[in-house]
């Protein structure tokens, strides 16, 4: 099918992988483009009838209960990006040179010729907040622009729909850049690795890889993080065009085509005249919002996607100002006695609940759920002279309390062996005798949530209305 847009589905024998959110919206647009469509689907519960029941109406072929074979005839296969590359499927599709979209190529193949361009997003943590703050600096500069993709927001809506963009912010899972093999970003930056989602990758060298298809084909800019050479390393490997420049940002002095910080003040020394003598003054680190570590990296990558771009300086300021961010990332709910609660439900991985924890100096640790695969001595190691004592929850709760046996030996650790609804107030209220005023009581659980929750922000939801009980 070549690498560009693609106008002409008449008659196209497309497989799609997959009901659900990705799924039907794909099925139905190629079929209104006139592709002959099959969807597959593992589960044949009574939601995926209902869903087949609908599209079937419309003229669409629905396989319910075998998502394992491919079709005869099959030309193309359009998948749900979270779907396992080790799927018979696949490798039936990659048997017979077939190409494998996920919902990013197929939006990339369906905008019009006058699309706007993408500044895109990946890494394992700091995704989301970085493309807000992006959308916000680019807002500020007067651009039509909207943070997209993976934070919720569909790209096959967004090019199909009838808003005009300048410029798109858009967050990339390393599940849609592994079935994104033709997107071209204007710019784009990695803002860290760590080991996530491995099971699905299948090793940390292919997560890592997917990550760095980000950088393909970028035109202008490749923003990496100096302080995580892996991101650099995805830069150096990436084939772009000519021209297109190797940008860092540090949390230190920034070198010549890097952004840093330097007194207090984020400065860009890429995007100037002279960038050997000079440098440019952003923002202040009091612009971003919470002002930890990780933030104000984050806060960097954004201005130099934005910087790329071309956007001034005052509108990095400005967009920074304006930034506030999402529910359950280190979110503060209250102060009880003098003790802080704050809630970062969403981090969800060891990287994630590191830099959360990096950002206090004397904490009770509310950690624990599921661990996936993931190990916890690094974490509590880095952090074990931060903590006052510790609670944990959750099924796999025993990898941290051995992680903090080994690294931490001094710090009380209440384990709480309970999942019902009341276990996080329980949770909360262990917290409470182990911080004294000064401290902060933080969920930053390390862990994914669907033990005890349905989502992270159920969780989140739970810790503050238990905090909320312990006020009242
Ligand atoms: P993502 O979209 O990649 O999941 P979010 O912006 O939603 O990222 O943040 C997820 C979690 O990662 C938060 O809990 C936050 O504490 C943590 N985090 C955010 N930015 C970074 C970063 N640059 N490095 C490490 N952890 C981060």
């Amino acid at each position: 099918m070549g690498s560009g847009q693609v106008t002409d589905w008449q008659g196209r024998h497309v497989t799609v992988a997959g009901l659900g959110v990705s799924g039907i919206p794909a099925a139905k647009v190629l079929h209104a483009r006139g592709a002959s469509v099959t969807v597959v689907n593992d589960g044949d519960d009574a939601r995926a009838r209902e869903q087949a029941a609908e599209l079937q109406a419309l003229g669409i072929t629905v396989r319910l209960g075998d998502g394992a074979t491919l079709p005869e005839g099959t030309e193309l296969v359009v998948t749900t990006p979270g779907w396992k590359p080790d799927k018979p499927l696949f490798a039936a599709a990659r048997q017979a040179g077939l190409e494998i979209w996920g919902d990013v190529e197929l939006a990339w193949r369906l905008r019009g010729p006058d699309a706007a361009p993408w500044l895109a997003v990946t890494g394992t943590n700091g995704k989301t907040t970085t493309v807000q703050m992006l959308a916000s600096i680019l807002k500020a500069a007067g651009l039509r622009t909207a943070a997209v993709g993976n934070i919720g927001v569909s790209l096959l809506d967004v090019v199909l729909g009838e808003e005009q963009y300048d410029v798109l912010a858009v967050e990339l899972s390393s599940y849609q850049l592994h079935w994104a093999p033709s997107l071209r970003a204007h710019s784009a930056a990695v803002l860290n690795l760590a080991p996530d989602h491995l099971d699905w990758h299948g090793s940390m060298e292919a997560y890592a890889a997917d990550k760095g298809r980000v950088y393909e084909g970028n035109r202008v800019a490749c923003v990496y993080n100096a302080a995580d050479k892996a991101t650099e390393d995805l830069v150096r490997e990436a084939d772009v065009e000519e021209g297109c420049r190797a940008i860092g940002f540090t949390l230190g002095t920034p070198g010549p085509s890097q952004l840093g910080v330097v007194d207090g003040i984020l400065v860009d020394r890429a995007f100037v005249e002279n960038r050997q003598q000079n440098a440019q003054e952003l923002a202040e680190v009091s612009d971003v919002n919470p002002p930890a570590p990780h933030n104000i990296a984050n806060a960097l990558a954004a201005a130099a996607l934005a910087r790329a771009f071309g956007v001034p300086a005052a509108a990095v300021r400005d967009g920074l100002r304006d930034f506030t961010p999402d529910a359950h990332r280190i979110a503060h709910v209250a102060d009880v006695d003098g003790v802080a609660y704050v809630d970062d439900s969403k981090a969800t991985n060891t990287h994630a609940a590191e830099a959360s924890l990096a950002a206090y100096e004397s904490i009770v640790w509310m950690a624990g759920g599921l661990a996936k695969g993931a190990t916890f001595d690094e974490l509590v190691a880095k952090s074990a002279k931060r903590l006052r004592g510790v609670v944990l929850f959750g099924r796999d709760r025993a990898l941290i309390r051995e992680a903090l046996a080994r690294h931490a030996p001094e710090v009380p650790v209440v384990d709480l062996d309970r999942t019902d609804t009341g276990a996080m107030l329980a949770a909360v209220q262990e917290a409470r005798r182990l911080a004294s005023a000064g401290d902060t009581v933080l969920l930053a659980p390390a862990c994914a949530s669907m033990d005890m929750f349905a989502n992270y922000n159920k969780r989140g939801d739970a810790f503050a209305e238990a905090v909320r009980e312990l006020g009242s």
